[in-house]
């Protein structure tokens, strides 16, 4: 094991009909609120208008920033960032999925900076404050809600960039699985391959004698996999969104890196095909694991055996460590495409013509990676094999 330090701030508010509380919790950080949301999904559901009137209930102020799209944009941010200045927000309220909260954080952070917020993504300028935030999330896929990450998308360079710093945290999340009812099949499904894909990237590492930390992922993976057969059969089962989406939390929370370590290859080359097509993150995960998986298990075949046979179990019965391990990434891009997600390139519609560009931009600043360092040629070998 390795040696760590280990830190969660946010305040988690987990639980049935947890929502009403976000008036209450609100008013603790003042008087003004930035009430930042997606492209409609909560006026449907009628959580906007719940939200609207419990904040008004304490006689909040509320300031809106609607239509934050998915693969978020930085020009949004900036618009957020903008109200924020003018009108001495205390508190930035983010409700929606990853999206919403990532535009959150950084809206948050650039309240409190004199410059471009693009710039805490070329590393121009080190997160030192942020606003408080607050998040109420309705999927489960990212983690943000519990993490210090943020990914945003910038449409004048076609870049997906993340910042990654402690004081990205949330100060308070309200869990409530019911917000998440409505979801539909599909952003489900890619929601699950997101909270999946963070385990691996957690998990697939060469690290020795990480027996909890393993077990931590294994239990997070069964538990997830159990429970994304009875939410596909019935999208509104209360206990399996509850499930799923503590699943999310824990996924990404850091807890499962604390003492192991984090890959997130597979993110960084994920973030180049979202950056310059928009497909939706958990479709980008689903077709590259297996074949990074494929093109790391000679560095640790018997973590990868492993993870077949306590996670699909599948018998090592005749057969050595190579084939059992190959046999559990086979099992799992199967499940992908059981399940409804992609599992090749063909299928979202991308061809060769953008791979060596995507392949050079994602190691401009240096190979990927910590299991298997990967240089270009290796992140367009994956991107190849995954046509
Ligand atoms: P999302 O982009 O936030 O949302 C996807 C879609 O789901 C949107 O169209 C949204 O509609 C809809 N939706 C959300 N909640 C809903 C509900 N309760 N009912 C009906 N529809 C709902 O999805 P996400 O997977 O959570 O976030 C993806 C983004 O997060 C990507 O940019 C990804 O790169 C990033 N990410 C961040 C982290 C991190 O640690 N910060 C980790 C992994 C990925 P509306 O817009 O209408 O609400
Ligand atoms: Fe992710």
């Amino acid at each position: 094991m390795l040696n760590f330090e280990y830190q969660n701030p946010t305040r988690v508010i987990f639980g049935k009909d947890e929502t009403k509380r976000v008036g209450k919790e609100c008013k603790k950080y003042g008087e003004k609120i930035l009430f930042i949301y997606g492209q409609g999904s909560i006026k449907k559901t009628g959580l906007y208008d719940k939200i609207l009137s419990l904040l008004k209930e304490e006689g909040l102020l509320v300031y809106e920033l609607g239509g934050v799209k998915p693969n978020p944009l930085i020009s949004k941010v900036r618009e957020g960032v903008e109200i924020c200045k003018q009108e001495n927000i205390d508190l930035v309220l983010a409700v929606g999925g990853g999206s919403v909260l990532d535009t959150g954080k950084i809206v948050a952070l650039g309240a409190k900076y004199d410059g471009d917020p693009w710039d805490f993504f070329t590393g121009k300028a080190e997160p030192k404050e942020k606003l408080p935030l607050a998040c109420v999330l309705t999927l489960a896929a990212t983690g943000s809600e519990m993490n210090r990450n943020a990914v945003i998308s910038n449409e004048e360079t076609q870049e997906k960039l993340a910042v990654k710093h402690p004081v990205l945290f949330p100060d308070f999340s309200i869990l409530d699985p019911v917000n998440t009812l409505t979801v539909p099949r599909e952003h489900t499904v890619y929601g699950i391959v997101d909270i999946i894909a963070h385990v691996f990237e957690q998990y697939f590492h060469p690290v020795p004698e990480t027996p909890l930390q393993d077990r931590f992922a294994e239990g997070i993976m069964l538990t997830l996999i159990e429970n994304t057969h009875r939410v596909l059969k019935k999208l509104d089962d209360y206990d399996a969104r509850a499930n799923i989406m503590w699943c999310s939390t824990l996924a990404l929370n850091h807890l499962i890196e604390a003492g192991a370590c984090g890959d997130f290859a597979t993110h960084q080359i994920e973030h180049e095909l979202s950056a310059l097509y928009d497909i939706p993150h958990g479709a980008g995960l689903a077709i590259l694991f297996p074949q990074w998986m494929k093109y790391v298990i000679d560095v640790i075949p018997e973590k990868f055996a492993q993870f077949a046979e306590r996670v699909w179990g599948i018998s090592r019965e005749g057969k050595d460590v190579k084939e059992v391990a190959l046999a559990g990434i086979e099992r799992t891009k199967q499940w992908f495409s059981e399940i409804g997600a992609p599992v090749s390139l063909k299928e979202v519609g991308i061809g060769r013509e953008n791979l060596e560009r995507m392949a050079e931009h994602a190691t401009r600043l240096g190979p990927l990676g910590y299991t298997k360092k990967l240089y270009k040629q290796d992140v367009l070998n994956i991107l190849e094999m995954s046509l």
